[in-house]
């Protein structure tokens, strides 16, 4: 490619909005555009690394027997309706109407969609297991988008899911997952750790994060480098010393607004937010009762454990306290209503967990309930001490020390979460009908990418890893207009091009101190740079990584790069 010829504008000041490297030299060195807030155009060196990204992960998809598709971003509202995640997932999802006032989710992720597709096209045993995947633009109103590529509300996404007729078969493709994703990440050249996550609202199953190390990651993670154990803090158990409740589950619908027809009405009627999977420990501590409110950096649709760690504690001794607490409590979210009839599970010793969930039932009409949360398991974060750096791991190998990390991948054994509110059934070899179970893996593509940025950068620029190098060599003529630099550099151009070796060719006429300069942004792993001994036929050759160089002649070339 000729540099010439290219949309590749490079900047020398840091734009004001960046404050990590990745970002700030993805913008400077020509690879994105901010479009808007968690928005970025990729120009066309941009778009060749996130190409090269994608090539790997299909690579690996494919080795571990998933088969590509493709599935639309616009998602009708009736799939997420089933799920209840049409308005569990809150202000996150981005939605919009058609011209005939029909409802659409934008693509935030597609266990509905997929869900849905299997539900018609799957019905028996013998047409399972089956996993799947695609390559795609997701939506996310993220309540703070930042870090460039990091946290976007527009990013692009691997994810794939897995069907089985039994238990036993999803184990045996989260293995197989587990190892492509660990191939792809090692692959990548990142520094990355897998480790046990908290598995949120869905309770108990197995799921793991791949984490890159990196001190601009969002997440903690406790691990060890002398044993396999690594957890992100948010899931970290201490020793237990309570029980879990083992009361039946019981639902307390509380407060119904049968005159409200849209859901901002009814969180008006509610004066609250709609929100789902607040939790609430409670318990009893030296005869007071003793609740803990989750709090902090809430994604409302989302909340999640993690923000026990910071949660509040709030000591209450009687019920009735408890009571007005959950009327009020709950930070971020707003207050929410919960009438006189609450019943707070709290007995003397044991702890609870309950769920305040304002949902909507089959009319439309939204309510705030209260369920005791069983599938949790309560006594993992009975004393809410956590684990610290320092402390020995779990496994008896070696301590615990702490780093930042940041979230690239997940994988998760969903189990039945979305294939029985969908009904989605197989016959099993008997002729019963059984609920298919399920299991969903995602890549953050273009996060990855950043990621990598991260952590190969020097204060020059980016140093690609070779194998998802925009270019494999950068060719300088560093004066184009010498004759003899120009007829040098021409033809060492045209033998890489044909031998199939990716070239920039920086063919402009700029100065040879810009060129330098945009060379060592752009990161491309190998420059030969034709200068003053263009005459003897000598050019100079550079790794950008090492720093390595030296003066190499022209017929030496092709076999210094193959
Ligand atoms: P996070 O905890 O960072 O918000 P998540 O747990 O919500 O991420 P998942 O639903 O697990 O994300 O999605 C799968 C992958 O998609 C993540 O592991 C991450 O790599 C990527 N991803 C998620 N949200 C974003 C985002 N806003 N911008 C870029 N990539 C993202
Ligand atoms: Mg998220
Ligand atoms: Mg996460
Ligand atoms: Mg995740």
């Amino acid at each position: 490619m000729r540099q010439s010829e290219m949309l590749l504008p490079t900047l020398k000041e840091v734009p004001a909005d960046a404050d990590i490297s990745s970002h700030q030299l993805l913008i400077r060195a020509g690879f994105i555009r901010k479009v808007a807030a968690g928005m970025y155009s990729f120009l066309p060196i941009g778009n060749r690394v996130l190409r090269n990204v994608e090539a790997i992960v299909r690579e690996e998809m494919d080795k571990a027997r998933a088969h590509e598709m493709n599935m639309t971003v616009l998602q009708p509202a009736e799939w997420w309706q089933e799920t209840g995640r049409w308005h569990s997932y809150g202000p996150e999802l981005m939605r919009m109407q058609d011209r005939h006032e029909r409802e659409f989710a934008l693509g935030a992720t597609h266990e509905e969609e997929i869900t849905a597709i299997i539900r018609d096209e799957v019905k028996s045993y013998k047409q399972l297991p089956l996993t799947l995947y695609q390559i795609q633009s997701k939506f996310r109103d993220e309540k703070r988008p930042r870090f460039g590529l990091l946290r976007g509300r527009e990013f692009l996404m691997k994810d794939a899911y897995s069907f089985h007729g039994s238990y036993e078969s999803l184990d045996k493709a989260y293995e197989r997952m587990f190892q492509a994703y660990t191939n792809i990440f090692s692959r990548l050249g990142l520094n990355f750790r897998a480790v046990i996550a908290d598995s949120g609202e869905m309770g108990g199953k197995d799921n793991h994060e791949f984490m890159v190390l990196s001190d601009v990651g969002e997440d903690t993670i406790a691990y060890s480098d002398t044993s396999r154990y690594a957890a992100n803090i948010e899931m970290a158990p201490v020793e237990q010393t309570y029980e879990t409740s083992t009361e039946e589950p019981k639902e307390l619908e509380k407060v119904a607004t049968p005159n409200c027809k849209t859901m901002a009405e009814a969180a008006d009627a509610l004066g609250h937010t709609l929100a789902e999977g607040i939790k609430a420990l409670m318990f009893n501590v030296d005869g007071k009762l003793v609740m803990v409110l989750t709090r902090g950096d809430h994604e409302v649709n989302d909340v999640k454990l993690k923000n026990l760690y910071d949660a509040d504690m709030i000591e209450l001794a009687s019920e009735e306290e408890t009571r007005n607490a959950l009327g009020t409590g709950f930070g971020s979210v707003g207050p929410i209503n919960v009438s006189d009839d609450v019943e707070i599970v709290a007995d003397n010793a044991v702890k609870a967990m309950v769920n305040v969930t304002c949902g909507a039932n089959e009319d439309g009409y939204h309510f705030t309930h209260v369920t005791p949360d069983h599938d949790f398991n309560v006594s993992h974060y009975a004393d809410l001490r956590f684990i610290q750096e320092g402390d020995p791991s779990p496994d008896g190998q070696g301590t615990i020390q702490f780093a930042k990390g940041i979230e690239v991948g997940h994988v998760f054994k969903l189990g039945t979460r979305y294939a029985e509110p969908m009904k989605a059934k197989f016959l099993d070899e008997n002729g019963k009908a059984n609920t298919v179970i399920m299991g969903c893996y995602g890549i953050g593509i273009s996060r990855t990418l950043a990621s990598i940025v991260e952590q190969y950068h020097d204060e020059k620029g980016i140093t690609w890893p070779s194998n998802i190098a925009p270019y494999k060599v950068h060719l300088l003529a560093l004066n184009i207009k010498k004759e003899e630099q120009q007829e040098l550099a021409e033809r060492i151009y045209s033998k890489l091009q044909d031998a199939g070796v990716d070239v920039l060719f920086d063919d402009r006429k700029e100065r040879a101190g810009v060129k330098f300069a945009d060379s060592d942004l752009v990161g491309i792993p190998l420059r030969i740079t034709v200068g003053k001994r263009a005459a003897e036929g000598v050019v100079e050759m550079k790794e950008r990584h090492s720093g390595e160089q030296d003066e190499v002649e022209e017929k030496e070339i092709l076999d210094r790069i193959t």
